[in-house]
């Protein structure tokens, strides 16, 4: 397995392209559980970070430096939860990749360890509280797991996108305990949480550079 600095890039030039293409679906499902601003707080960062990717980025070959671009970019883009949220992913996952141009299947487990790990404590949520976590978590489980059996990345990977779409899908059914919709109490159950929804989109966009 061997992942470029230009894989990398084009990793984020997918990402910018999904949240574009799911841009009004994810305000929708926001507008039932929330402000109605995921889809355009998304856009706003990723266009961002497609504007780095454009100029500072374009003859960039260290993956760590190229992750904490992103990182940065979209932080200061973005004003919502999600913000420091995603921003911190990128950050942890590129401190890992730091002075490396060619990655290797164990450079991108330690990259998705520390992004999902620096999401859940900053956001300090848990399996159950109908966030991106729902959707984190299990993938992370499943990627331990898998990468430890067969050692393998992107079969590991692979398995662990489809566990992130069950925990995606299992928000519909829970009572927000974190962020905005947490107000909604009860009324939260029967929707899925937007931003399970943008970290299953994240994990797709990766799987799918990864394996074209
Ligand atoms: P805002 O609520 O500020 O408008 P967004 O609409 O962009 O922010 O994002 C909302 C999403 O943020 C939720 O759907 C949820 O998945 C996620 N979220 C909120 N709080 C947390 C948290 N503490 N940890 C992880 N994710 C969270
Ligand atoms: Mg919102
Ligand atoms: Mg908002």
């Amino acid at each position: 397995m061997s992942f470029s600095a230009k894989d990398l890039k084009a990793f984020l030039q997918r990402v910018v392209e999904t949240v574009e293409e799911n841009k009004d679906y994810l305000s929708e499902l926001d507008r039932k559980l929330g402000d109605g601003d995921h889809g355009v707080t998304m856009s706003i960062g990723w266009q961002a970070v497609l504007g780095k990717l454009n100029n500072e980025l374009k003859d960039e070959n260290d993956c760590g430096k190229i992750s904490i671009s992103a990182g940065r970019t979209f932080l200061s883009a973005v004003g919502s939860t999600v913000g420091p949220l995603y921003a911190t992913g990128f950050l942890r996952g590129g401190k890992e990749l730091q002075g490396k141009n060619e990655l290797t299947g164990e450079d991108l487990y330690n990259f998705w360890t520390a992004f999902i790990e620096g999401v859940k404590e900053r956001g300090q949520a848990e399996v159950g509280d109908k966030t991106m976590i729902d959707t984190l978590q299990p993938a992370l489980e499943t990627l331990k797991q898998e990468y430890a059996s067969s050692g393998s990345f992107a079969e590991a990977f692979s398995k662990a996108v489809a566990s992130s779409k069950e925990g995606m899908e299992s928000t519909k059914d829970l009572i927000s305990k974190k962020g905005r919709s947490s107000r909604l109490g009860e009324r939260s159950l029967g929707n899925q949480d937007p931003g399970a929804t943008s970290s299953h989109l994240i994990l797709k966009a990766f799987e799918s550079v990864m394996t074209s």
